[in-house]
């Protein structure tokens, strides 16, 4: 099956980065095995995942089981999320090309490489300076050129590129900021695992309607706590 981004892409696409075809493989298996098979059936979504090259996002080390059904360590205590969570989540805000979207927990840089086929443009902000400051750099040779990284706390949005047409949470906080609901278009959508550290997650997905916010939980997860700075 040939997946299709379908429309025409609202920024250049970026160039593909040379890799062994046994990454190619591993990855359309991966999209097969891991996304279609438990329902993943968003065309772009797939096809998204399709293109990432995971293996760049991990050290060295880890390349060999890049496309392996699960998270995997980034270094600074932190990890890169399984290849199924960032697929739903993805499928799950409904993305338009575009949108501009905000995403809090940069991590590797590989969630935020995902969406950079799929909408206009992404803010992402990640407490850790050095992995800011490197998945910046791994964005960056890979030719996402609508993703900014900026290190600071997630808790607080960004509000000067507010307000966003949906928002991504890849840490958990044991609510959701409100910071982050202002900063959240009408009709747009925000996708959030809540709950304390230790506690079970809840992938929470929030529509914000006038007036109101709708909340549904939508898949137990486990996810790296959302750290308050200076708290
Ligand atoms: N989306 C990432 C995975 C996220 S791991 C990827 O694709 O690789 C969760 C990240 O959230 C960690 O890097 C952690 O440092 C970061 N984080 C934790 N608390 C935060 C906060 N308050 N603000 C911003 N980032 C935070």
């Amino acid at each position: 099956m040939v997946l299709s981004l379908g429309g025409s892409p609202s920024h250049p696409p970026p160039a593909p980065p040379a890799e062994e075809p046994v990454f190619e493989a591993a990855r359309a298996r991966m999209v097969r095995d891991q996304l279609v098979s438990r329902g993943i059936r968003d065309a772009r979504v797939l096809a998204a995942l399709g293109r990432v090259p995971r293996q760049e996002f991990l050290p060295k080390p880890l390349w060999a089981e890049a496309y392996e059904d699960g998270p995997l360590p980034i270094g600074h205590g932190q990890t890169i999320s399984q290849p199924y969570v960032v697929a739903f989540m993805t499928e799950a805000l409904v993305l338009r090309p575009r949108d501009r979207v905000l995403e809090i927990g940069t991590g590797s840089g590989y969630q935020a490489a995902v969406l950079a086929w799929l909408v206009a443009e992404i803010y992402s902000v990640e407490l850790l300076e050095p992995l800011a400051r490197r998945a910046e750099a791994t964005l960056q040779r890979l030719g996402y050129a609508n993703v900014k990284v900026r290190a600071g706390d997630g808790y607080l949005g960004w509000p000067e590129a507010a307000p966003f047409d949906a928002i991504i949470v890849t840490c958990a906080p044991d609510q959701v900021p409100e910071a982050l609901v202002d900063q959240l278009k009408v009709g747009g959508r925000m996708i959030v695992p809540v709950g304390s550290q230790g506690a079970a997650q809840e992938l929470v997905l929030l529509r914000k309607q006038p007036g109101r916010l709708e909340r549904q939980a939508v898949l137990p997860v486990r996810f790296v706590p959302m750290v308050k700075s200076g708290g």
